[in-house]
């Protein structure tokens, strides 16, 4: 808050972050420009005058940017983040939908393109998250779950690297190659129950340990345990949106949650909660506008074509004993 007292000393770190070393014209990409009294640039080139903030999730913002700031620091540097509620009143933020709009539109910068893919040891599973509707309960509690597929790192001797969760249609085949072969670099050491959703992914170019459940538990095992890491993950993020969101997460938005999760998760190491905040902000900075309207009319992304039914069609984990999926059936 010291640092960032007023809009203007935000727009001069975002100016900072947006342009490192000089003003880039972002119509014809000429580097330099005129700083211009209202704090606008004009190209020296082509003579369009950019902000600071245009182009960027900032754009033509009614908040002022020392209440983004410390959005951005809470929903950054919080260990659980910050719901759309508690965002309100901390910072007496006018309305709920503006205070929502802004963490959706943080969420919506943290997938950086290119990102690396896991590597190394990858556990990959899938579960149902979501349909918790608060208020209701028993029956009448279940709403509509994600199929959500977990793929995490697996760290020698013990402990995990970085993850990822993406929702998909259903657990056949194709839905599930194409999320390994999007998140996980080939050649990795990819581990997965029996299920045949997984079968082949060594065509892919994957070397498949496939560890059977029917195995485990005749081996004595506790067949839980076959995969550890999915386990615990799926268990973190359902005890996140359940604690921070109170389970108020509509399916339309729950990638968007697992990306946050996904984000913090994957920095938990960071030493510095500064630069959680700093790498927000940049990729904020570096990102298209996000508009309201799209914010609540994005459809849950759908990679793959509905499968053909029967066969692969039927979501076949949904057919699955809970016994050997604990963590489904809390
Ligand atoms: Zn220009």
């Amino acid at each position: 808050m010291s640092w960032f007292r007023t809009d203007a000393d935000c727009l001069d770190y975002l100016e900072w972050l947006r342009w490192p070393d000089s003003f880039v014209c972002p119509r014809c990409s000429v580097v330099g420009g005129w700083c211009l009294g209202d704090g606008r640039f004009e190209c020296t080139a082509c003579g369009r005058r950019t902000s600071v903030t245009a182009g960027t999730i900032f754009d033509r913002t009614r908040t002022p940017l020392t209440v983004w700031f410390m959005a951005c620091w809470m929903f950054a540097t919080q260990k659980d983040g910050v719901s759309a509620q508690s965002l309100q009143r901390s910072l007496e933020i006018g309305s709920y939908q503006t205070a929502w709009a802004m963490l959706h539109r943080l969420r919506s910068v943290l997938i950086r393109p290119g990102r690396e893919r896991l590597s190394g040891i990858v556990e990959v599973d899938e579960t149902f998250i979501g349909g918790e509707e608060p208020g209701l309960r028993g029956g009448r509690a279940k709403g509509k779950k994600s199929l959500v597929v977990i793929a995490v790192e697996l760290r020698e001797p013990k402990g995990y690297g970085r993850c990822r969760m993406t929702i998909v249609p259903d657990a056949s085949g194709p839905s599930l190659h194409a999320m390994i072969a999007d998140h996980v670099e080939p050649g990795t050491q990819v581990i997965t129950d029996g299920w045949q959703g997984y079968r082949k992914i060594d065509k892919l170019g994957y070397v498949h340990d496939r560890r059977s459940q029917r195995a485990a538990r005749a081996g004595g095992d506790d067949p839980a345990e076959l995969l550890p890491g999915v386990h615990r993950i799926a268990s973190l993020a359902k005890r996140w949106l359940l604690g921070t969101h109170q389970g108020s997460v509509d399916e339309a938005h729950l990638q968007s949650y697992l990306d946050e999760f996904v984000f913090r998760f994957n920095r938990r190491t960071s030493r510095s909660r500064g630069l959680v905040f700093y790498r927000v902000l940049e990729l904020a900075v570096g990102h298209d506008p996000v508009r309201y309207h799209d914010l609540i009319v994005r459809p849950t992304p759908a990679k793959n074509p509905p499968s053909t039914p029967g066969g692969t069609g039927h979501p076949p984990s949904l057919e699955r004993s809970p016994a050997t999926r604990p963590w489904r059936a809390a």
